[in-house]
């Protein structure tokens, strides 16, 4: 199956079978990142009064060029009592409410001050200048957010500026993790040279807290039949179940077919795509599980591309979103054509705008090349070559 084919899957699947989650309260100091489960409303214009923009001095439009009575200030945190009449003018904050009667404000730096307290300008001023109206940017009662966005930072501060000191949010899901592989120790464990230790639930415990899941990792399986269904079973008691390792083709990686006899529907086993190929993904006992290829470049872009999605989606999120952007290689790139390839890459913003570079690395395997990128270079699957300069998809990591 092709990438793109692959990924709607995964969304489509989900989306149709998911249960959405039980809704609970946070404070807002503990909403970032949580994936909103009501609709917020402004409770008033915003803004509630026209506000100007500028520090300077709120006039009739009409009146400038020319000298102006000054009659009053009004400051952010104030409010002018009166209305600006023809031929008066009200010194003003940015931030502070119009005053009645004023259609627009000239700058400051626009204006000189007579010593008898007037203000002359020689410039004209367009109705409306540096005002912003009221409720120009929501009106009350409209709503800002829906259901199912997770909060970023400018979310929190829509949340704060409409009052709402407490939010309902949809629970995260859990996750399972677990480890397969006779040759996979502790981290703690000290590995003869034929082991290798457990990285991989690390790095997806760390992905899937990203993704704002709950992750639970499980002692690693061995690559032997009862061992591998017991900790299967056991990873179905989560929301989500992530297993690294044990679907690939070979002799003991038997993953599959555990999964098969407890009862799997798979929608996937294999994605065109390099790392990850033998990507599994499939439902077991009404719990979604992937079946991450073990080795760690391949477990942590299969993460990326498909699980966090999932973790997403089973989390409440409306729209899961790859974060993909476009950069000017630095380097000629060539590929072999069949599979889309997510290479580590590092992206930078230079004073002649971004800048792609391929890093070199030793494969799937390779974890040090992996922490020196910043991203992943997407080679499409139908195109061989890319020349320096020439514009190329990234995946931001
Ligand atoms: P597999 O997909 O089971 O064939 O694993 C492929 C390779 O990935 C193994 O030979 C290991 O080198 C590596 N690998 C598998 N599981 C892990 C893990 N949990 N942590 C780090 N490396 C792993
Ligand atoms: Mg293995």
């Amino acid at each position: 199956m092709k990438f793109h084919q692959a990924r709607a899957c995964v969304i489509e699947r989900v989306t149709e079978a998911r249960v959405m989650a039980p809704v609970e309260e946070v404070v807002l100091e503990s909403a970032a990142g949580r994936v909103l489960a009501e609709n917020v409303l402004a409770d008033r214009d915003l803004p509630v009064l026209a506000r100007s923009v500028r520090d300077g001095f709120a006039v009739h439009a009409e009146d400038v060029p020319g000298t102006l009575r000054m009659v009053g200030e009004v400051r952010a945190g104030g409010l002018f009592e009166g209305a600006v009449g023809s031929g008066e003018a009200v010194e003003i904050m940015t931030g502070a409410p119009v005053p009645r009667g004023a259609n627009a404000v000239v700058m400051v730096e626009h204006v000189t001050r007579g010593s008898d307290g007037s203000v002359t300008t020689d410039r004209v001023a367009e109705s409306g200048q540096f005002i912003n109206p009221q409720g120009c940017e929501a009106r009350a009662g409209e709503a800002l957010l829906t259901p199912g966005k997770r909060l970023g930072f400018a979310d929190i501060a829509l949340l704060a500026t409409v009052g709402k000191a407490q939010v309902a949010v949809y629970a995260q899901p859990r996750v399972a993790l677990l480890a397969t592989g006779d040759e996979i120790v502790g981290v703690t464990d000290q590995p003869r040279e034929f082991q290798i230790r457990n990285s991989n639930v690390y790095s997806l415990a760390a992905q899937v807290a990203r993704a704002g899941g709950i992750p639970e990792i499980l002692p690693v399986a061995k690559d032997e039949y009862e061992d591998t269904r017991r900790l299967l079973e056991r990873g179905l008691a989560s929301d989500l179940l992530l297993i690294s390792g044990g679907v690939s083709a070979g002799k003991y990686d038997i993953v599959e077919r555990v999964l098969a006899d407890l009862g799997a529907e798979f929608f996937f086993d294999r994605v065109l795509i390099q790392p990850g190929q033998p990507l599994v993904f499939g439902r077991v006992r009404d719990k979604f599980f992937f079946g991450l290829p073990g080795n760690p470049a391949s477990t942590m872009v299969t993460f990326e591309l498909f699980a966090r999605a999932a973790v997403g989606l089973l989390g409440g999120e409306m729209q899961v979103d790859l974060p993909v952007m476009a950069a000017p290689l630095t380097r000629d790139f060539r590929h072999k054509t069949g599979l889309t390839r997510f290479l580590p890459a590092t992206i930078c913003w230079t004073s002649a705008g971004p800048q792609l570079t391929p890093i070199g690395w030793r494969g799937s395997g390779d974890v040090p090349a992996l922490t020196r990128a910043n991203a992943f270079l997407v080679a499409d699957e139908d195109r061989a070559e890319w020349k320096a300069g020439e514009w190329m998809q990234v995946l931001l990591k």
